[in-house]
């Protein structure tokens, strides 16, 4: 039994039981969330089986990338080494899978999150992410994914999205690992919404969340260009506007590595993209911040 799953066991059985109190009189009681005022602290394992840069990197853009949609701050604090019985934030370990069975993770989950709050004002103090050691080896090329999938429960959100294309939806697709949180699992978290921004992913891929009444992601494909993939209903239209063939947004967020820790962590643009059928091309990008 490691430090966090001792010192912690208590707290998150008690938790477990107060949450199924909770449950029964659930339009009574508040969806658990962060206070928005204070920065959330991250916590890395840093033996893991994936490489640290790829464990780091990913929890920092999992933070980033909820922070940027929920209005969450975070920052990646440490090793979870570091953290102990009076953290506050979020831990990221990976374990066995006596480990995860111990914890009573679900049946054969890649990983699992547990999350403490405060009964009486609903305030997460602490989500405790376990990720399976000896299974994530087959997923890894899906880490950036499935964690930030946890992240999301560990932001707040309890149930799952029946939308694949969500990155809250339960299976983890070895196919297509979703990167982007889409504006359905914006709305899943108990934060106003933040949906007026694209965001480019680490790999390339454009989600674009409110643009004229659709939301869309577009695959990257090389060469400043994309492939429309998916085209959703959406509310409203703050992304940007829509003339003839082609498509100005007005605020592309991407993460980047060498920002993090500064202020913002991000880069973002004014984007003019043309469409041609399936097929997007980038025509004019500019940095705004
Ligand atoms: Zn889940």
């Amino acid at each position: 039994m490691n430090k966090i799953e001792q010192q912690r066991k208590t707290g998150i059985l008690f938790v477990a039981l107060i949450a199924i109190l909770a449950m029964c009189i659930e339009s009574a009681h508040a969806q658990p969330k962060w206070d928005e005022s204070r920065i959330i602290d991250i916590y890395v394992h840093r033996d893991g089986p994936l490489s640290l840069y790829d464990t780091y990197y990913s929890a920092m853009y999992a933070g980033w990338a909820w922070g940027q949609r929920t209005g969450l701050r975070t920052q990646v604090r440490g090793s979870s080494s570091q953290a102990g019985d009076n953290t506050r934030g979020i831990v990221i370990e990976f374990g066995s899978s006596d480990q995860m069975k111990r914890m009573k993770a679900p049946e054969g989950a890649v990983a699992a999150t547990w999350v403490e709050f405060n009964l009486w004002t609903d305030d997460i103090n602490f989500a405790y992410i376990l990720i399976d050691e000896s299974k994530i080896v087959d997923f890894a090329h899906c880490f950036g994914n499935i964690l930030i999938h946890e992240m999301g429960h560990a932001v707040g959100i309890q149930g799952h999205s029946d939308d694949a294309a969500d990155v809250m939806h339960a299976d983890y697709d070895t196919g297509d690992c979703r990167h982007m949180i889409t504006a359905n699992d914006a709305r899943m978290a108990p934060y106003e919404p933040q949906l007026c921004h694209s965001e480019l992913s680490p790999v390339g891929d454009l989600y674009i969340p409110s643009i004229q009444g659709t939301s869309a992601t577009l695959s990257y494909r090389g060469g400043m260009r994309w492939q429309l993939d998916q085209a959703r209903e959406a509310v409203g239209g703050c992304s940007g506007i829509i003339a003839g063939d082609s498509v100005r947004l007005y605020d592309v967020r991407t993460f980047d590595a060498w920002l993090a820790g500064e202020q913002g962590q991000r880069r973002a643009y004014n984007v003019t993209l043309r469409v041609d059928g399936e097929s997007v091309e980038l025509i004019n990008g500019e940095v705004v911040q």
